[in-house]
């Protein structure tokens, strides 16, 4: 009864409803006045045949002829009432029949179907509801920070504005709720005011909507937008965002970030404090062959957190074998790096430019890294309106292998592969890999289920849009405590858990327990790279970690960390 209360107020009180209701009443309004005219002029011919009948008997005549009955109880023998019979069978026919079930359905049973479904979409969150991330669209970077939140035990809120994604995201056991963006009123629903993150990936314009209206009604939650035309970083802030992610960049520097560019010595991914970690790849090095406790690259002061072998990253261990492909990720102080470049800088230097595979948003931003690090690079690109540098880039479409070819594809000692196409990346790095088996691959893919066929392609970096979007949004949450260094491995710093207090790091258990290694130790306002197994946790220091995704999920579970 009560639904049925709430459906009949939506009904009435939404504009749209009340138009559709008019609509409806006008019809029938003017199928009552035929019906009145028909029975009006079936007394007129009976009169004119000489017979008498009730209005009651002209009304039954006007309603069993127009809705096509005819019983024939009442017939004219005149010419003049068998052409009215005609016309009001016809015209019965087309607004009995056709018309006012159509007028029906479309000005009132849809709309009640409609307001019905409303009643029942959550219109807002529990008052209760504190602490949680609110999203303005379901896309591929907001669904992989969802499923990050929900390892988290995060809570969030989907609003959406159209009601059949209301419940067709609900059907998908999303939470969302019901409510128009350019509306304060769905914001103070949303419990705007206690929520951790706003987090807007709509266009530049809509994203401009949405940090307006909710800053209109506080102006302290964060808003973290996503931006595609650098201009809009301007606007959004004067919006309200507090925080702006220009994705094409991050992804850019992500892709540069993962080449070696042809040479041995490190490229550091990460910084903290005067801790840094960095990638080198061992081609071509005296290290290959041999095991990191045969390589004592801790004679050089840095120490090796793990290996990647084409995209997959493992734990260093002291046997683990250097392998023509491998690429190491060290840990150590500006200075430490220094000795190991000083060391390593004579091998494995290739003087062909890296190919750039697409010259869009994404492809420009990994040059312009490229550039930052001095490394050469030539691009390959299919659409000559989209080419940024004419002298050394070829137009022409990369699946091409003669293309290929004349961009070096067989001397070049990386490919960046940044087309927008998931299935166009996967037949490029193939191409690549069988143009040149040796060469370093890197790939953007846009949705993270295609990073697994993109390694298996032999691509040796994947990184996800996906991914690399949600983890900046993330790491926002976390107070930057977290960055990810590459598709699937993070480095993040905590606190000395409860439970390990006390111990060594030999002792503690964590890697064990829950995969995460210990690169840092912040102690006495320093930060020391590679603690010794023996070092002693000591309650309100801090540790500095590397993981994968399941290796971070894990250790915040059992030590129940924040
Ligand atoms: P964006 O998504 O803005 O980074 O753009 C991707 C770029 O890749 C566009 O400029 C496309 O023209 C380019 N592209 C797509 N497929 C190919 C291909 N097969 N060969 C070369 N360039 C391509």
């Amino acid at each position: 009864m009560k639904s049925i209360a709430a459906q009949v107020i939506i009904l009435t009180r939404q504009r749209s409803s009340r138009r559709n209701l008019k609509a409806l009443g006008k019809f029938i309004v003017a199928l009552i006045a035929m019906i009145m005219v028909y029975t009006f002029i079936f007394h007129l011919i009976m009169d004119y045949e000489g017979k008498e009948h009730t209005w009651l008997t002209g009304l039954y005549w006007t309603l069993v002829t127009m809705s096509t009955t005819g019983f024939g109880d009442q017939t004219f023998q005149s010419d003049l009432g068998k052409v009215f019979t005609i016309v009001v069978i016809l015209s019965g026919t087309l607004f009995l029949l056709v018309l006012l079930p159509f007028t029906f359905i479309q000005f009132f049973y849809a709309p009640w179907v409609e307001s019905q479904a409303q009643a029942s979409v959550p219109k807002s969150l529990p008052e209760s509801e504190r602490d949680h991330v609110l999203f303005t669209r379901l896309d591929p970077v907001t669904e992989a920070l969802i499923r990050k939140l929900d390892q988290f035990g995060h809570s969030y809120a989907l609003i959406c504005e159209e009601l059949d994604m209301v419940q067709r995201y609900h059907d998908q056991n999303y939470r969302v709720m019901y409510g128009d963006l350019d509306d304060p009123e769905t914001y103070e629903a949303a419990r705007f005011g206690q929520a951790a993150l706003l987090v807007s990936t709509l266009s530049d314009t809509a994203d401009t909507t949405v940090c307006i209206t909710a800053r209109g009604v506080n102006d302290f939650t964060p808003i973290v937008t996503t931006v595609e035309d650098p201009i809009s970083t301007k606007i959004h802030e004067m919006a309200g965002a507090s925080n702006i992610i220009r994705l094409p960049e991050i992804m850019g520097m992500a892709l540069a970030r993962c080449s070696s560019g042809g040479d041995a010595i490190t490229h550091t991914v990460a910084s903290f404090d005067s801790i840094h970690l960095a990638e080198a790849n061992a081609a071509r090095t005296p290290l290959v062959g041999k095991t990191l406790k045969e390589n004592r690259l801790g004679d050089l002061g840095v120490s090796v957190a793990g290996l990647w072998e084409r995209g997959t990253f493992k734990l260093a261990r002291p046997e683990s074998v250097v392998g023509p492909n491998t690429v190491l990720m060290v840990v150590g102080s500006e200075e430490q790096l220094l000795n190991y470049d000083e060391h390593f800088a004579i091998y494995g230097v290739s003087g062909e430019p890296v190919i750039i595979i697409g010259s869009g948003r994404i492809g420009s931003a990994t040059a312009e890294a490229l550039d930052a690090r001095g490394v050469r690079y030539c691009v390959i690109e299919r659409d000559a309106r989209r080419v940024k540098n004419p002298d050394i880039t070829i137009v022409g479409n990369a699946a091409d292998p003669k293309v290929l070819e004349q961009a070096g594809i067989g001397t070049s000692p990386t490919v960046i592969i940044t087309t927008n196409d998931d299935d166009t990346n996967l037949y490029l790095t193939l191409l690549c890999r069988q143009s040149n088996p040796d060469i370093e691959i890197i790939a953007r893919c846009t949705l993270d289920k295609h990073v697994r066929a993109l390694h298996k392609a032999g691509a040796d970096f994947v990184q996800s849009y996906a991914s690399i979007g949600a983890s900046s949004i993330f790491n926002l949450l976390q107070k930057s405590r977290v960055v990810t260094v590459t598709q699937g491995l993070d480095v993040f710093r905590v606190n000395v858990p409860n439970d390990v207090v006390g111990k060594t790091i030999a002792q503690c258990g964590i890697r064990e327990k829950t995969g995460c290694t210990i690169i840092g130790y912040h102690k006495e306002d320093l930060l020391e790279s590679n603690p010794r197994p023996d070092t002693i946790l000591e309650r309100g220091h801090e540790m500095l970690m590397i993981s994968d995704w399941e290796s971070r999920n894990s250790y915040f579970k059992t030590y129940n960390a924040s």
